[in-house]
């Protein structure tokens, strides 16, 4: 059995009145993509949020290879733990180079010679190797969602969690996303992906999870979960995002 690289063990959180997360556990192992479903609202993004504490769960407990994340450790665990947003989070005022190799040259303490050498290894395996110099204004929303890959990659991380990585993009520049994020994930590189893409669900996830209402409702193989939901809400969910966005799961 393959060794367990993130462990969240019954995280809990509210906000004000509003519980968000109910209880949530779950485990990813070497090599693993989880990908969580669920509608909007059902605090997919706390979850991911929750794990580096981003945002401070009420309860529960994270693991990062058998460490617990504390308030204490968070800042050095942090950087074991890549994160990809919906909304890239670049720093505009630097090149695509200068986005990639900042963490690995300010956090890490990494010689700039050296830390080029990594960034341009990861924007030459996100495909934007000839963009190193553009600033994100000068690149397609692909492009930046890909940049912001090679950042978090840049930082060797054990886990990457990606929040709706191709949510803002425009339908034509999702699949070369989707395509580097299945390279990444035949490599055996570790990932939580929250994502409303169907078939990448379906193709290259390890486990479904799928959220609803605070709590993970159901999981399962990706094939059992599309051929045959088991609950009602998850039926539900899969035929609206069917209909959404006229995908259908292959
Ligand atoms: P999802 O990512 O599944 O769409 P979120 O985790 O973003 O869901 O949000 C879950 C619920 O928590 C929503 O009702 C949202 O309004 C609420 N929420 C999220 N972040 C905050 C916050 N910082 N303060 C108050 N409410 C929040
Ligand atoms: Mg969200």
């Amino acid at each position: 059995m393959s060794e367990v690289v993130l462990r969240v063990e019954n995280l809990k959180k509210s906000f004000g009145s509003v519980q968000v997360l109910r209880g949530v556990s779950f485990e990813v192992k070497r090599g693993e993509t989880k990908v969580i479903l669920g509608p909007s609202g059902t605090g997919k993004s706390t979850l991911l949020a929750c794990i580096n504490r981003l945002v401070e769960p009420d309860s529960g407990r994270v693991f990062l290879e058998n460490e617990e994340i504390t308030p204490k450790n968070v800042h050095r665990m942090r950087q074991k733990i890549g994160f990809v947003f919906q909304d890239f989070n670049l720093f505009n005022h630097l090149t695509a180079l200068d986005n990639v190799r900042i963490g690995p040259m300010k956090v890490q303490k990494i010689p700039k010679e050296e830390a080029t050498q990594i960034a341009l290894e990861q924007l030459r395996k996100v495909g934007l190797l000839d963009k190193a110099n553009h600033y994100p204004s000068q690149l397609s929303g692909g492009q930046k969602q890909r940049v912001a890959i090679a950042r978090a990659l840049a930082m060797r991380p054990k886990v990457i969690l990606f929040d709706e990585p191709t949510s803002a993009l425009d339908p034509e520049l999702i699949g070369e996303v989707l395509s580097v994020m299945m390279d990444l994930a035949k490599e055996g590189m570790t990932m939580v992906v929250v994502t409303h893409e169907l078939g990448f669900a379906r193709n290259v996830a390890s486990e479904i999870l799928f959220m609803e209402d605070g709590v993970i409702l159901e999981r399962g193989a990706p094939d059992e979960f599309f051929s045959n939901p088991k609950t009602e809400r998850a039926k539900q969910f899969l035929k609206k995002l069917s209909e959404l966005y006229g995908e259908k799961p292959r």
